[in-house]
């Protein structure tokens, strides 16, 4: 058995990139630059208003000017400047020659049809000099950088509508069990509904994966490995539940290992989740889970996701953060590092610096998934660890 840290590690080790694709920007979301991206133009490409207003020529102490041009946003002026004039002008349009200030219209009135006279004197100059953003030529987005809505508007505005990115990896999610059903179908005696799929499924969607869900396994040697073959075959990463234990049905480590998947570790300590099996062949992974939901979910998030970061090269942050224990903690089994479902509350009183508080919940093992619909997040409890005080600080992963 390892420790979680070591398994981790073992994961990170084998998660590799797998090269690069060519994508559109409305799908870039969440994605990761495979290059750098330079500006093509100055930004802004010219001197430009930024009030509707009337331009003038900042050294002109006039209180009425003559009204020459008007400039719409997208027309280039036609008409120079001198003292004592002015040219009506838009937010976004082009400064005509000689001006270099715009006053706006909020401190102006009409004088009369062509004169415009000033009604409040400033300083500011209402203008965005060109390249006063960025210079042709410059770096704007570095390789390995996350595109947000924000970075899409910066490939929009120097015209790269297709970039480099990391490719994202396949994922086929399969289920095993011959006492599952699919969840439209009522279970007989026995039976219970396949609930891993559908959640593995919103998890990977969460990270941006459409995953292929490829079916139910039954508990046979044969069944088992008809569908790990095709999940290899068509996919990066393959993710497995149940059938990882040491039961006389558990047949997932065999089949694998028949299928030239080389298993690097078949359990871990940690709670829940210690049956989870993870091999690897060529570049491709896999990830054998328990079969209880909440293992499932709790494995998902601790070590398939770290391993999605890696793969498209996206910066795994930690995702825990201190929060303060609201209520005393004790558990028996203390061999394992656990994660323990909690409610989330905000400190109150609403002091400026207000922390959060945790609140375990009651939970019956790692088949109560109904208490992680009550849960905002997973309480991270250390090996060795048997009782934690009320008001100690511990680590906590929002789900
Ligand atoms: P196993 O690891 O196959 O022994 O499964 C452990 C427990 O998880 C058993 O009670 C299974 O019935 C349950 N289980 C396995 N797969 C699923 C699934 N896809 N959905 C819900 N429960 C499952
Ligand atoms: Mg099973």
């Amino acid at each position: 058995m390892i420790k979680a840290k070591k398994a981790l590690q073992t994961i990170l080790k084998h998660a590799l990139p797998l090269g690069t694709e060519k994508i559109a920007i409305e799908d870039t979301l969440g994605r990761v630059l495979a290059e750098n991206i330079y500006s093509d133009i100055a930004i802004p490409p010219f001197d430009r208003s930024a009030m509707d207003g009337f331009a003038i020529n900042s050294k002109d102490q006039s209180k009425f000017f003559e009204i020459i041009e008007d400039i719409p946003a997208g027309k280039v002026p036609n008409k120079k400047i001198k003292l004592g004039q002015c040219a009506r002008i838009m937010t976004g349009a082009m400064l005509p020659e000689g001006a270099d200030r715009v006053i706006m219209v909020e401190h102006t009135k009409q004088a009369t049809k062509n004169k415009m006279q000033v009604t409040k004197k400033s300083q500011k100059s209402n203008v965005s000099k060109k390249g006063e953003d960025i210079k042709v030529g410059q770096l704007i987005l570095k390789k390995g950088t996350k595109i947000r809505p924000q970075e899409a508007a910066m490939l929009a505005t120097v015209g790269q509508t297709k970039v480099k990115i990391l490719r994202q990896p396949r994922v086929a999610v399969i289920s095993t069990g011959s006492e599952l059903v699919e969840p439209k179908q009522k279970p007989k005696a026995g039976q219970i509904r396949n609930s891993n799929a559908s959640m593995l499924l919103l998890q990977l969607k969460r990270q941006g994966i459409n995953g292929q869900y490829l079916g139910i396994a039954r508990d046979n040697f044969v069944a088992t490995r008809k569908l790990i073959q095709k999940g290899l075959k068509q996919a990066d990463i393959l993710l497995l539940s149940g059938g990882v234990s040491v039961g006389d049905y558990d047949f997932v480590k065999e089949v694998l290992g028949s299928c030239g998947v080389k298993i690097h570790f078949n359990k871990v300590a940690i709670k829940p989740g210690k049956p989870t099996v993870f091999g690897s062949k060529g570049k491709k992974l896999v990830f054998g889970l328990p079969g209880n939901p909440v293992s499932v979910l709790v494995i998902f998030e601790l070590f398939v996701v770290s391993a999605l970061d890696k793969i498209v090269g996206r910066q795994t942050k930690s995702q825990f953060r201190k929060m303060k224990l609201l209520k005393d903690f004790s558990r028996r089994d203390i061999k394992r590092e656990q994660y323990y479902p909690v409610k989330i509350k905000l400190e109150k009183p609403a002091t400026e610096r207000r922390g959060f508080l945790v609140v375990p919940l009651e939970f019956h093992g790692s088949a109560h998934m109904q208490a992680l619909t009550e849960a905002d997040g997973i309480m991270q409890i250390n090996e060795g660890v048997k009782n934690l005080k009320r008001g100690t600080m511990v680590n906590v992963r929002p789900i």
